[in-house]
């Protein structure tokens, strides 16, 4: 007896062949059956005519760390299509929390109504399985959270004893779990270290078989020495490199794709195995601090907030804006103050939806003024969108097999705390997005291409067997979706908005997704 027969689906199986008609039969919660024509009796069939069976996909680069435990139902992923979510990323994970990263950890979780009750990656897991998530997750260690951790949020370098301690922590969450070892290098308290001091803790995370993740040190005017450092790390550390959210920021640096696409491929030439996942979108998202120069970032938000209340310290980073003005373009990946887009800032909901420019003119003052206001009055928690990048290059990245979707966003809900905010459109529409506007209408890939880039290719990288195929005892992760209407809804004004096109989605072997509807089902498990 199967627990599920779905019938008469178009399979694309996630290896790139041709999708082909097939009935697909599930029970104890893996495939048990693909087949011509199964006859077999289910507890239940799901007629398929008209759809695409694909693997749940996998969001390789996600930030849902917290926000699976506000709301396990996983919304804005599970609508996507997403059975299975790494977090943990951009070197920011949610654990180990020791030190000084305890408060930062806290702010954060604060504002969604959270308690932090754990402090390992064992206890934060552990609290994860507790209150159970409707799709899969794969936990990394991030460096920002163990440096954050043993040396604070200010500029130095570690003792022996301090880097063996990092190490130390690193393998510990390996042990406990993490999958990998994530990088924020653009990021406090991430961009004070050495490469040495990452490599040293990537080869901690190669001894566990895991990958190293990156938020690359500059993705705008240094993007290819960035990508050299990342290569340089994979090579030293002997470890899969997955660059994240590739792309190519500010407006001066959009001519140089095929210089970092040859890097790459030349890379994985020489033996270092270097992927990259993507975002389908022309804007990234950030907090408004890093527009700031590195020596005013320093000492963790609040201590930013109030460094940006003393008028003399004001006068110091104006000067700093009107003589560096292109470093500054280049944080924030901006050509203009239009360009910034604020999306979160609690105290000040009013704002959220509109760019510098416009508020500066709403409150009748500068721009640079109004940004340094936000920042105070959100000590340090405010966030934007940035529109850096350029369409064509979109497309050329997607296009390179070494690249796979991954969304770069959290699990939200249109409802709640999670509803809160005005978040980048990619949490809740980036795998329709591709298969709606970059498959369907822009043929920049196959669907089957497409699919391929969401499943397998991730599942190979982060070392997750049985997952990210259609194939019998493999586990029964699966999408299914309409080609012809598959669609993204979410946009930057209006975000919290489901996809359409993706009538179901099973979590091993679970009805999560069912005509559209979330089931409540929570079958997700730590992988
Ligand atoms: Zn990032």
């Amino acid at each position: 007896m199967l627990d599920i027969l779905i019938k008469n689906g178009m399979v694309i199986d996630g290896t790139n062949s041709p999708a082909f008609k097939v009935d697909v039969g599930i029970a104890e919660g893996r495939i048990a059956v693909v087949a011509e024509s199964v006859e077999q009796q289910a507890e239940r069939t799901i007629e398929a005519q008209g759809l695409h069976l694909a693997p749940g996909f996998i969001d390789p680069h996600t930030h849902s760390d917290l926000t699976l435990l506000v709301e396990p139902r996983a919304e804005s992923k599970i609508h996507q299509g997403v059975t299975t979510e790494v977090i943990g990323n951009c070197g920011g994970s949610p654990a180990p929390l020791l030190g000084a990263i305890v408060e930062e950890a806290r702010a954060g979780a604060t504002s969604l109504g959270l308690d932090i009750t754990w402090a390992s990656m064992t206890d934060y897991l552990e609290r994860l399985r507790h209150s159970g998530t409707a799709l899969n997750v794969v936990p990394l260690v991030g460096h920002n959270t163990v440096r954050g951790a043993v040396l604070g949020f200010n500029d130095v370098q570690p003792t022996l004893e301090q880097q063996a301690e990092m190490e130390r922590l690193v393998a510990e969450a390996m042990e406990q779990g993490a999958r990998g070892l994530s990088t924020g290098l653009f990021y406090p308290p991430g961009f004070y270290a050495r490469t040495d001091e990452v490599i040293g803790l990537a080869r901690a995370a190669t001894r566990y078989g895991g990958i190293y993740a990156t938020h690359i040190r500059n993705e705008t005017n240094r993007l290819l020495e960035a990508v050299a450092e990342a290569i340089e790390i994979g090579r030293q550390a002997e470890i899969q490199v997955q660059i994240s959210h590739i792309k190519l920021e500010g407006y001066r640096n959009w001519e140089g794709v095929d210089q970092l696409l040859s890097m790459i491929e030349d890379a994985n030439s020489q033996g270092v195995r270097v992927g990259c996942d993507q975002y389908p979108y022309t804007a990234g998202v950030s907090w408004l601090a890093y527009i700031l120069p590195y020596w005013a970032q320093a000492g963790g938000s609040k201590v930013v907030a109030e460094r940006l209340c003393d008028p003399e310290i004001r006068a110091r980073l104006r000067k700093d804006w009107e003589e560096n003005r292109a470093e500054w373009e280049d944080r924030g990946g901006m050509r203009d103050w239009t360009d910034l887009l604020i999306t979160n800032c609690g105290p000040r909901p009013d704002v959220q939806g509109k760019n510098i420019t416009e508020i500066a003119a709403d409150e009748g003052k500068d721009p640079l003024e109004t940004a340094f206001d936000l920042i105070v009055v959100s000590q340090g928690q405010v966030e934007c969108v940035c529109f850096g990048q350029l369409e064509d290059n979109v497309r050329i990245l997607m296009r390179h097999p070494l690249v796979v979707v991954g969304s770069d966003g959290e699990a939200l809900a249109p409802y709640g705390v999670l509803a809160k905010s005005k978040p980048h459109p990619r949490y809740y529409g980036t795998f329709p997005r591709v298969l709606g506007r970059y498959v369907r209408e822009e043929n920049v890939l196959s669907l089957e291409e497409a699919v391929q880039k969401m499943t397998s290719v991730t599942a190979d990288r982060f070392g997750l067997t049985d997952r990210g195929v259609i194939r019998e005892s493999a586990w029964a992760d699966l999408v299914l979706f309409n080609a012809q209407t598959v669609a993204d809804k979410a946009t930057y004004t209006n975000p919290h908005q489901y996809p359409v096109g993706i009538p179901y989605v099973i979590v091993n072997g679970v009805v999560v997704i069912d005509q559209g509807q979330h089931t409540d089902a929570l079958p997700g498990k730590v992988l």
